[in-house]
This record gives C-alpha cells, structure tokens and sequence, in this order.
C-alpha cells in the first residue's frame, strides 16, 4: 500500500502527541514530535545561558551554537514510540518540565531556528509514511501532506490535562501556572512573524474538549481510511 503524509498541528496540551503516536503505531507509519525538537534547542540555549536576564534570547551566540545542536529520535523498544536525543543525550524526561515550556515560544519564534528544524524535518518526511505533529506541519513543513488534522481543545481543559500528565509522572505541577503557561505560548505562537500557528485550509478541524482519547482515535482512524482511499 502506498504511504501517505499525516500532518497533526494546534494548540499546546490538547493531546496531539497521543493521537499521533498511537495512530503512527497502529498503522506502522513514523512518528515525529517536533515539539520535541524545539524544546531540545530551549534545553540546550537554558543550559549554555543563552538567555538574557530579561527573558530574551541571545540570538547572536546561539546562530553560532546551532550546528552544534544535534537532534535525533530513538525508538523505545519498551514503549514502541521515539525518545528525543540531544546531542547523543537521552532528554525525554528533561524537555518536559514546565522550565523549558516556558523558556520553548521565543525559541521557537527565532527565524534560524525554524529554517534549520524545518529543514530536518522535511528530510525525515521524505519517504512518506510518516505521521508529524507541531504548529506548522500542513502550512510549511508538508503543504502538500495528504492528511491534515488541525486540533484544538479550550484552555483549561488543556491546562488540566497538562497537569496530570506532570502528576502522573511523579513531577511537580501547579494549575495556575500551568494553565498561565499554556495561554502565554498560544498568545505567542500564534502571533509571532514566522509560520504562525494557524490553520490550513484545507485541514480538518478536531475540537476534542469533550472527546475521549479512543473517541479520537476513531475520529482519526476514520479520516485517515478516508485520505488513503481519495489519495
Ligand atoms: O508541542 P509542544 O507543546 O511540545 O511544543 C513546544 C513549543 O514548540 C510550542 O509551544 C511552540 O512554541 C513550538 N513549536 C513550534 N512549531 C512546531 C512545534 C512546536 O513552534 N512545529
């Protein structure tokens, strides 16, 4: 059968990720969390003191910094989804505190940044067969992907789901923060110059505030029967 292109975009913590990976699973297609990748460049700026006092990034050293920032994926054989690798560095665990969400949008707003994770992700899409979700996936990265899904939930149902996930991990979490941090990186990331979360046109939109993850599976299931039939 031929492969198609999944694009999954929208908003932080609507459960993106988790219909991405399971549908990547379930019909054998890759699966790459870009996200993933803009926190690993958030890491690697927090951990070499890239950021100034005032918040802002020190755009001048981490130009220079970038071709030595090396993102890869590795599948975990335990839970069959990629784990991210900094620079050889196992950092699944370390990308996901709300540190670096909150240190993630103006990284992810720097135009060099996104030139050189685009890059890479498009070479990672070259085959097809590939299920990506992020911000910009079916207006930049693949515009011409076969399958575009553009998901959205509201803000606090999102923050809620946030905080569980951190609570389930054993991490520390706090709702009022969370939930702050969810409304700050949507307030950015859909207004910042470069490849601005929106919609495609012609992406299907998921609203899942009141969906179960197996009602969304199905939802995406059924689309995705859809696309390799039209195709
Ligand atoms: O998906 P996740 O919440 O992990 O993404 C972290 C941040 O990375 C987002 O808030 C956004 O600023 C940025 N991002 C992006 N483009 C993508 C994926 C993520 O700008 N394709």
């Amino acid at each position: 059968m031929k492969k198609i292109t999944i694009a999954i975009d929208g908003y932080s913590s609507c459960g993106k990720s988790t219909m991405a990976k399971d549908l990547a699973k379930e019909i054998g297609y890759i699966y790459v969390d870009t996200g993933a990748m803009y926190r690993s460049v958030a890491l690697y700026a927090m951990r070499h003191h890239l950021f100034l006092e005032d918040g802002s990034v020190d755009t001048d050293n981490l130009e220079k910094e970038m071709p030595n920032i090396h993102i890869s994926f590795k599948l975990n054989p335990d839970t069959q989804t990629p784990d991210c690798y900094l620079n050889g560095e196992l950092v699944e665990k370390e990308i996901r505190t709300l540190e670096v969400s909150n240190h993630v949008s103006p990284i992810a707003a720097i135009p060099f940044v996104r030139k050189a994770l685009v890059a890479q992700q498009q070479k990672m899409g070259e085959a097809k067969g590939i299920v990506m979700d992020g911000r910009d996936i079916g207006t930049t990265v693949f515009p011409h992907a076969e399958l575009k899904v553009f998901v959205t939930a509201s803000s606090q149902v999102r923050a809620q789901r946030r905080y569980d996930e951190l609570k389930a991990k054993g991490m520390a979490a706090d709702f009022d923060a969370i939930l702050k941090n969810v409304e700050e990186r949507d307030y950015i990331d859909t207004h910042r110059e470069v490849s601005p979360l929106k919609k495609a046109d012609d992406a299907l939109i998921l609203d899942n505030s009141n969906m179960t993850i197996p009602q969304q599976k199905e939802w995406l299931m059924q689309h995705y029967q859809t696309a390799i039939t039209q195709k």
